[in-house]
């Protein structure tokens, strides 16, 4: 795994899960999340032998599995105290909360994969955590509460606050928990002015402002996705079908779900908006625009 120094005391470790590192002291680092898995974190535990560091600290920036998966593995060997924002620490120490919250019930075994849930680890409120020479930002809407992590060289680690144009266009729709609170934080990452901004996933970038805008306008071509469908459709089922078909989306159970939730999400937006109406009709979800 390559490592990029991007400070006097920060670093990135560019890989498919940007991992952030922080130099506490001479020999003890916080790291910004954790990767994908147990073998992400031993690639991790490679990189700090070999630079004779040790870990003390992890922040996760929230509690995706693609974001937690090598804490377990980390926690146990180096015995390091984790920290996520309250709720996010709920779904980190139990992440079954994970798949449920994407089924609303115990979840199907399918949805039970690491992609999904990873194992267990420790984690505590942000709020009890106090690092010299770290801010943690209040970033939520892509998930609960996710934080974004900015260190004393001037460099904000993002999470999935937003994501890279190269992934957005592989991706048409990123997973959003509360689209209001997703844009409100673009709206805001826009008015900072970080040296370096280190999202999740993609690319480290001075100037965020053309990325930010094109995660603002795929959000809200979605949003005008949606309205234009529910003109000749209003059951949610057919409004899905419409988008997974319309976005060339891979018909899995996990993609139902993951995209199933965030148009959810929309819904609810719309609904706020007083935009839309949804009521039961025959057993479905019917959605009519107001
Ligand atoms: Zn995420």
């Amino acid at each position: 795994m390559a490592m990029k120094k991007l400070g006097e005391k920060t670093y990135v470790i560019e890989n498919l899960v940007n991992v952030g590192i922080y130099l506490i002291n001479d020999n003890e680092v916080c790291l910004i999340d954790t990767g994908s898995s147990k073998d992400y974190g031993k690639n991790i535990a490679k990189v700090l032998e070999e630079n004779n560091w040790t870990l003390k600290y992890i922040i996760n920036t929230h509690s995706h599995a693609d974001h937690i998966g090598g804490n377990s593995y980390l926690q146990e060997k180096y015995h390091a105290l984790i920290y996520a924002e309250k709720t996010e620490s709920y779904f980190i120490n139990n992440p079954l909360l994970e798949p449920a919250l994407m089924y609303g019930a115990k979840p199907l075994d399918s949805l039970c994969t690491s992609f999904l849930m990873a194992r267990p680890s420790s984690c505590e409120d942000i709020k009890n955590m106090d690092i010299e020479g770290l801010k943690i930002v209040d970033l939520k809407g892509h998930s609960f509460g996710l934080i974004g992590v900015a260190t004393s060289d001037n460099v904000l680690f993002v999470g999935d606050a937003y994501t890279s144009e190269r992934i957005l266009n592989k991706y048409a729709i990123q997973y959003t928990y509360d689209v209001e609170e997703f844009l409100k934080t673009l709206d805001y990452l826009e008015t900072t002015n970080y040296d370096y901004y280190v999202p999740s996933h993609g690319e480290i970038e001075k100037d965020i402002r053309k990325t930010v805008d094109v995660n603002r306008q795929t959000t809200l071509a979605i949003e005008n996705d949606i309205l234009n469908i529910l003109d000749h459709k209003h059951f949610y089922n057919e409004l899905l079908n419409e988008l997974f078909l319309k976005n060339h989306i891979k018909s899995s159970v996990e993609q139902y779900h993951i995209i199933g939730t965030t148009i959810k999400s929309f819904l609810t937006k719309l609904v706020k908006e007083d935009k839309i109406e949804i009521i039961v009709k025959d057993g479905s979800l019917w959605i009519s625009k107001k």
